[in-house]
């Protein structure tokens, strides 16, 4: 099919993660008509706001911390993206995360545009004290560019409910009102959704759940292995494992176990809560014993032979340079931006199956949404009440892009961006085109 589309959509920007992006897009846009003035919209981010921080540390010296917020594209709604506090933290990265929230949104059909945050900070090496005048500092620099009506942050990598509570009460200091609908991923306490701690790994396993029919799976004939054994690994883990599914390998940062007869997931969270490490034991009241296992890193974990793996880490865990050893049958990228593009290609070729970031993870936002909604009217829902309507947007969504991946012949990661592509072309047309505007 020829390309109807001229031009690309992202803009010039030398980063690998962007590019990465962009080659996902051109790949969708060979499938969808969108128009040459919703490109022109599309190729650069509405507005990037670079911050200098500055937090007095604990010994009494000053600190300058980087900061960044980028609202991508708000045509369908109010900017809405998380904040990462990480050493690594680039405009560059950040833009490219606004770029793909701005996909997500309009794959679940959220009225949300995209935006992210971001701090370079080691956060880890911050005492409480300093981490809570960082987040306060954030926002004291960043209050203008945001509002329940333009642009809703949200935790995301190293940060959380916390750092979210002390957001949102700077905010309503500024404004001198209590606006809890600034952010979301709040405490329960401060306004925060029933379910959104969880909605992650929830949005996750009903992705999972929804397609494993299609895929002529059976959870007990199936072995899972999970990279990464945080907010979304471990409760993602446990969930698979109460339906029966044999998860054998987990690991964090520091490396993980694999053991052939299945691991007990509610014992191994047990552990990791207590000493903070990965083992494989099973625990009857507080005894924990050993299994038999063997110790694995990262990197073997990813090579295993499993039916079903879930990167739920970082982004670039799987790439030119490991792809071609990935036996997994069928990988669900929880993280965001765990495969390159380089990789993407490897592994359809290997007729490895991969359900993308944008579909899969997107349950988080969601339950902000959720969450967004519930602020605003005073009305909170139950938990049942959250996890019902999570459940029904994410297998009808789930349910549409395996259709479209079906009748264009393409992946899902392509069929999710048509989606998305579809809608945001829509909401930029409604504004005009050059067709309409011609004389
Ligand atoms: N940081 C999460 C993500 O990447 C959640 C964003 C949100 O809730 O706004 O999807």
């Amino acid at each position: 099919m020829s390309n109807p589309n001229s031009g690309t959509i992202a803009h010039q920007v030398s980063g690998s993660l962007l590019s990465d992006a962009n080659t996902r897009l051109e790949k969708a846009l060979r499938y969808v008509t969108i128009g040459e003035d919703a490109i022109e919209r599309l190729r650069a981010p509405k507005a990037s706001l670079t911050v200098s921080i500055p937090v007095r540390m604990d010994d009494g010296s000053l600190r300058v911390f980087q900061g960044y917020r980028v609202r991508y594209d708000d045509s369908r709604g109010p900017t809405k993206g998380g904040i990462r506090f990480h050493p690594g933290v680039t405009l560059d990265e950040v833009e490219s995360l606004a770029f793909w929230m701005t996909f997500k949104c309009a794959v679940l059909n959220l009225p949300f545009g995209g935006a992210k945050g971001g701090v370079t900070v080691n956060p880890k090496e911050l005492s409480k004290f300093e981490l809570e005048s960082l987040s306060r500092g954030y926002i004291d620099a960043i209050a203008d560019f945001i509002g329940p009506d333009v642009d809703i942050p949200a935790p995301d990598v190293y940060t959380n409910a916390m750092i979210m509570g002390w957001m949102m009460d700077q905010y309503s200091t500024i404004r001198r009102q209590i606006t809890p609908g600034v952010v979301t991923g709040k405490p329960i306490t401060m306004g925060g959704s029933l379910g959104r701690e969880t909605a992650t790994a929830m949005g996750a396993f009903f992705s999972i759940q929804t397609l494993m029919p299609k895929l002529d799976r059976k959870p007990s004939e199936t072995t899972v292995a999970v990279q990464g054994f945080g907010n979304a690994g471990a409760v993602l883990a446990e969930l698979l494992y109460r339906a029966g599914y044999k998860v054998v390998a987990v690991s964090d940062s520091q490396g993980g176990v694999y053991a052939a007869q299945g691991l007990d997931i509610p014992s191994v969270r047990q552990i990791k809560d207590a000493t903070r490490g990965i083992k494989a034991v099973y625990c009857r009241g507080s005894v924990c014993s050993q299994i038999d296992h063997e110790v694995i890193t990262n990197g073997q974990l990813l090579e295993l032979d499993v039916d079903i793996l879930i990167p739920a880490a970082l982004e670039n865990q799987i790439t030119a340079e490991n792809a071609d050893r990935i036996q997994a049958r069928y990988i669900f990228e929880v993280a965001n931006g765990p495969i390159t593009s380089a990789a993407d290609a490897i592994l359809e070729s290997k007729g490895i199956q991969v359900f993308p970031d944008i579909l899969v993870n997107a349950g988080g936002v969601t339950v902000s949404y959720f969450e967004w909604v519930q602020n605003r009217s005073g009305l909170y829902w139950s938990l049942e009440e959250v996890n019902r309507r999570l459940n029904e947007k994410m297998t009808e969504e789930t349910e549409r892009i395996w259709v479209t991946a079906k009748e264009l012949s393409c992946s899902m990661r392509t069929a999710a961006y048509v989606h998305a592509l579809d809608r945001l072309g829509q909401a930029l047309r409604t504004r005009g085109t050059r067709e309409d505007y011609r004389s």
